[in-house]
């Protein structure tokens, strides 16, 4: 495809290969946890799974299945409008193997299961609340669907002893149509985010952005603005990258100069922390935060 940008070298990575990556993945063969890690194949899971000298290893796990019931257009899992029941099991099991990995902080994820009636809130607020009386010391980090805004859902999520609440606005406003389910929307997650941070003002949240989708400097500008708005805490800018070729283009890869421009400028806006970078993913060495 002639039209395909080539990749630059700052997004050019290697897989790790460490014996101590080697041993947590065989770890994790076992646990039969599903992360986004691996199913992403994302850059980062060195650095991430290792968690450097600070003792800060991160993962992130996806709950509720494979199988969406929406469908953006930057995403890569699979879509059906009736996917599979929830395992009943999957919290408790889920928090053994958490327990059994031994990592600092998990990033909880899921797909978005319109489906049910709850959205698979007290599915998720469960699988916490299992996680934190197995270890009350690991930092737990929930990164959630809309709920289509149902405020109940919401609640029981910000309730239920999570450390951290993130919900992402994926990008600007003028290309959410574009690039997002038509049944999500930047000011739905806006409204999210601060209905979160109301219902329990000690909770850290937080919200990503993708660039090289065709988004103007003015537009991300009033992006992080309007999640400064919302009470968001803490703000992660990365690179958005074609998962196959059905998916939307790369529009541009944008600079790591840029990306460090945009780190800068969360700083001066009063996010507590900003990570910025091409390679930088929702959950990029999330750990990292507490230690500041
Ligand atoms: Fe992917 Fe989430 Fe969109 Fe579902 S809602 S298609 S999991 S980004
Ligand atoms: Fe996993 Fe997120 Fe780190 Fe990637 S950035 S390795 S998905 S925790």
């Amino acid at each position: 495809d002639k039209e395909r940008l080539r990749l630059p070298p700052w997004l050019k990575t290697t897989i790790p290969t460490g014996s101590k990556f080697s041993e947590l993945k065989q770890q994790l063969r076992k646990l039969k946890l599903s992360t986004v890690c691996e199913e992403a194949r994302c850059p980062n899971i060195g650095e991430c799974w290792s968690g450097g000298k600070q003792g800060t290893s991160t993962a992130t796990i996806m709950l509720m299945g494979d199988t969406c019931t929406r469908g953006c257009m930057f995403c890569s899992v699979k879509t059906s409008r009736a996917p599979p029941p929830l395992d009943p099991a999957e919290p408790r099991n889920t928090a053994h193997a958490i327990d059994e990995w031994g990592l600092a902080y998990i990033v909880l994820t899921s797909v978005d299961r319109d489906d049910l009636p709850d959205g698979g809130s007290s599915h998720f607020a469960e699988t916490v609340t299992e996680i934190k009386k197995k270890n009350s010391q690991i930092l737990v980090e929930c990164l959630v669907p809309d709920f289509r805004g149902n405020r109940q859902s919401i609640e029981k999520i910000a309730n239920c002893g999570l450390d951290v609440f993130a919900h992402n606005i994926e990008t600007v406003e003028r290309l959410t149509p574009f690039v997002r389910d038509p049944r999500a929307g930047y000011r739905q997650t806006l409204k999210v985010l601060e209905t979160a941070k109301e219902i329990n003002p000690d909770l850290v949240t937080k919200s990503s952005i993708m660039l090289g989708l065709g988004e103007t400097d003015d537009q991300v500008e009033q992006t992080l603005t309007d999640l400064r708005s919302a009470g968001v805490d803490c703000v992660t800018l990365g690179q958005y990258m074609q998962p196959t070729k059905k998916h939307l283009k790369v529009f541009e890869y944008v600079s790591p100069a840029k990306f460090l421009q945009w780190e800068h400028r969360g700083k001066d806006l009063g996010f507590l922390y900003t990570a910025s970078g091409p390679l930088v993913r929702s959950s990029y060495r999330a750990g990292e935060f507490f230690h500041y």
